[in-house]
């Protein structure tokens, strides 16, 4: 079994914790986001460690292919 930190999705904007949602660290302070909806990248999530919106890499289509985050202050 891998060893993989997962952390709740919030949203920077509201401070709301997005139900069903949560992003999987697979390499340090890079984040795949796991989500029941799509969430577009101009929505601002916030980095579980400083809390910094994270940077978006690449926006997936909210089905098989997952977005991609990376903390710019800590990563
Ligand atoms: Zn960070």
């Amino acid at each position: 079994m891998t060893n993989v930190n997962c952390f709740p999705v919030i949203d920077a904007d509201s401070d709301n914790r997005q139900q069903s949602s949560y992003l999987e660290e697979i390499v340090p302070h890079s984040f795949r986001l796991h989500s029941k909806e799509r969430i577009p990248k101009t929505v601002s999530i916030s980095c579980p460690y400083c809390g910094m919106p994270l940077q978006c890499l690449y926006e997936g289509d909210g089905n098989r292919i997952l977005s991609m985050y990376r903390c710019s202050k800590c990563g």
